[in-house]
């Protein structure tokens, strides 16, 4: 896959695209990461990238032309081209698969107010938002979805298992994971995970998915109520029994 960014701070992404799992993907070539300096492509005769808002306001607003420039270099029409904003579609792990199975991506990152709306219209540019909170720049939340589309890349985790048992893949929260020391400092690991009965060790993490779901994101266990297709016979009869205990 490759990954072209769009950036005013490309030197901010190598320390993140170059470590652990990103720089593994990169090494074996499943994933090219290209940076493109905006500011490379201004015609401004003092380097200026940004202009002050028509209609008044606080701060600056990144230019068309720089951007449109960039994208004209890279020949980002057809591509698809998503612009980091709080205004966009929330990014979950459905909107990362879907990226995921993308053979290019182009990702523009924002910087002062946000940028002229003429560059997201004539390039027919969708907006993703990492939350509902606002940063300085697209460049973190670029990073965010370049590290949850990596892996989700064929042969770029270890094994298969690494991402299928995760949260918000089976649509529950995640159950809790302990490691060696079998006791820390009084601690004891739950009996049934050292039990070497996978079925009930199987059966406690749905029902501890379950619980923590039903706990922390309520709307996640109604959505995930509604798509039980996937459920075994035993789950199913787990989550009923799990169910009468919530009433
Ligand atoms: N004035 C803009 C607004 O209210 O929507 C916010 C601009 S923000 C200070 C500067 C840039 O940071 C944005 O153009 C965007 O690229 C990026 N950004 C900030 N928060 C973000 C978020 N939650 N998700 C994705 N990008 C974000």
């Amino acid at each position: 896959m490759i990954i072209q960014v769009l950036t005013l701070f490309p030197e901010m992404f190598e320390p993140v695209i170059g470590s652990s799992i990103l720089g593994k993907a990169r090494e074996k070539n499943l994933l090219t990461i290209q940076t493109i300096n905006i500011r490379d492509h201004t015609q401004d005769k003092h380097n200026r990238v940004d202009d002050t808002p028509f209609g008044g306001g606080a701060g600056m607003v990144l230019s068309a032309d720089p951007v449109f420039r960039c994208l004209e270099e890279i020949k980002a029409k057809g591509k698809p081209i998503y612009y980091l904003s709080p205004r966009g579609k929330v990014l979950d792990q459905k909107l990362l698969e879907d990226l995921s199975s993308k053979p290019e991506l182009v990702l523009l990152c924002g910087h002062y107010e946000g940028i002229d709306q003429r560059i997201l219209d004539h390039w027919e540019i969708e907006e993703v938002s990492i939350g509902d909170y606002i940063l300085t720049g697209g460049e973190l939340p670029a990073m965010v979805l370049i590290d949850g589309v990596a892996r989700l890349l064929p042969e770029v985790l270890g094994s298969k298992e690494s991402h299928q048992d995760e949260s918000f893949t089976s649509g529950l929260l995640e159950y809790p994971q302990y490691t060696r020391p079998r006791e820390y400092r009084g601690m004891e690991v739950p009996d049934v995970l050292v039990s070497g009965n996978h079925r009930e060790i199987r059966r406690w993490q749905f029902l501890q998915s379950l619980a923590l779901t039903s706990a922390r994101r309520p709307e996640l266990l109604a959505s995930f109520l509604e798509h039980q297709e996937t459920l075994t016979k035993e789950e199913r009869k787990d989550l009923a029994e799990f169910l009468k205990t919530q009433v």
